[in-house]
């Protein structure tokens, strides 16, 4: 099954396609991933988006589509695949549908307070990457990673600056793909509110519908 994941930062989107991913046996495709592997592998693609990256611009949108499209080529996509923070633009999914065919869109749906409220609260270890949040996934020892011992920190892009700037550059950008979607009849919301045990129960549920 061929499924994009939709929705805002802080939606849960990748603790949900992580964990799915796992469950049905596809992989979880995350741009950041991508991007992040591309670099430490020093591909061609993956020095180009360095450089863009370092200087602080976006990730133009055919850099991005050529890396997924790349992904998409391995073998292990074959039984279908979830995206995870791609596509980003109408021009990507525009692109995405010339090389692949989904067939369904996942949009998890939140209110703003509530992703402010979950990106602030969340921590990430400065070692090993391991996710935290202060309220709802506390490390055993405050301030400190359960795995390795070392300290947790805020991610930059969770200040709350950074929030509210990728909350404008998602509705900018990123929600004209709801009606797009939505026009294809491909788009099943989900609402992203609740725990994430309830938001997988209902993200199943939608799937087995498909
Ligand atoms: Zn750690």
């Amino acid at each position: 099954m061929k499924l994009i994941f939709l929705g805002p930062p802080g939606a849960g989107k990748g603790t949900i396609a992580s964990e799915l991913s796992k469950k049905m046996g596809i992989p979880h495709i995350s741009t950041g991933d991508l991007f992040r592997k591309s670099i430490k592998n020093q591909t061609v693609l993956g020095q180009k988006v360095q450089k863009i990256i370092e200087s602080g611009d976006l990730v133009p949108d055919a850099l991005t589509v050529a890396m997924v499209k790349e992904r998409l080529n391995n073998p292990d996509v074959e039984n279908g695949y979830i995206l995870d923070g791609f596509p980003r633009t109408i021009m990507q999914a525009d692109s995405l549908s010339q090389f692949s065919e989904i067939d369904s869109v996942i949009n998890f749906v939140i209110q703003d307070e509530q992703v402010i409220e979950r990106l602030a609260g969340r921590r990430i270890c400065k070692n090993c990457g391991e996710g935290y949040h202060i309220e709802t996934l506390k490390p055993q020892k405050e301030g400190i990673c359960d795995k390795c011992g070392e300290e947790l920190v805020k991610r930059p892009d969770d200040a709350p600056e950074a929030i509210k700037n990728r909350l404008d550059v998602y509705y900018e950008s990123t929600e004209p793909l709801i009606e797009y979607y939505k026009d294809k009849n491909k788009l099943k919301d989900i609402d992203g509110s609740g725990s994430v045990d309830a938001v997988m129960a209902e993200t199943e549920a939608v799937i087995s519908t498909i």
